[in-house]
């Protein structure tokens, strides 16, 4: 018994076509190898979809990504970032580096309650959650007036 392909027109065996209970024979219109194309075609052009439309909304949304990453960071998340970090740090020493120095920038320039509080403990013998928030507030006031002379001076 054979069947022609509705792709390639070739005659073939009805073993070299798929089952298809929708079909009246009970086979797909294509051959295997016709299918098999057809499916990797499709599964290369949704890979590369998905893979845009997952971009485009990192970069429509990528502050917000960013302010929920680091919000996660500082509300405890940072625990498990050092042991995922130290895995990564194992596995890729330098991408890593990267990662974590991006980091720490991002914690400087925007003062952030992480690096504050990292100050605080690094000069004082106290403890993070010993620390008010108002002294947090008052540090990154005192951190801007700072950064403020600094800029002022180097204008001059
Ligand atoms: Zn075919």
């Amino acid at each position: 018994m054979t069947k022609k392909c509705s792709k390639c027109k070739k005659i073939k065996d009805l073993s070299l076509f798929h089952k298809d209970c929708t079909k009246k024979d009970g086979l797909r219109t294509t051959c295997n190898i016709c299918k098999s194309k057809v499916d990797k075609i499709y599964r290369k052009n949704n890979k590369d979809n998905l893979r845009i439309k997952k971009s485009e909304y990192y970069y429509k949304n990528i502050d917000s990504i960013k302010e929920y990453h680091f919000n996660w960071l500082e509300k405890g998340g940072q625990k498990i970032r050092d042991i995922y970090e130290a895995k990564r740090y194992k596995d890729n020493p330098e991408r890593s580096r990267k990662y974590i120095d991006a980091w720490k920038k991002y914690q400087i320039e925007n003062l952030t309650d992480y690096y504050i509080l990292e100050l605080l403990v690094r000069y004082n013998d106290i403890k993070k959650e010993d620390i008010p928030n108002e002294l947090v507030k008052v540090k990154r006031t005192h951190l801007q007036l700072l950064r403020a002379i600094k800029d002022e001076r180097n204008k001059e």
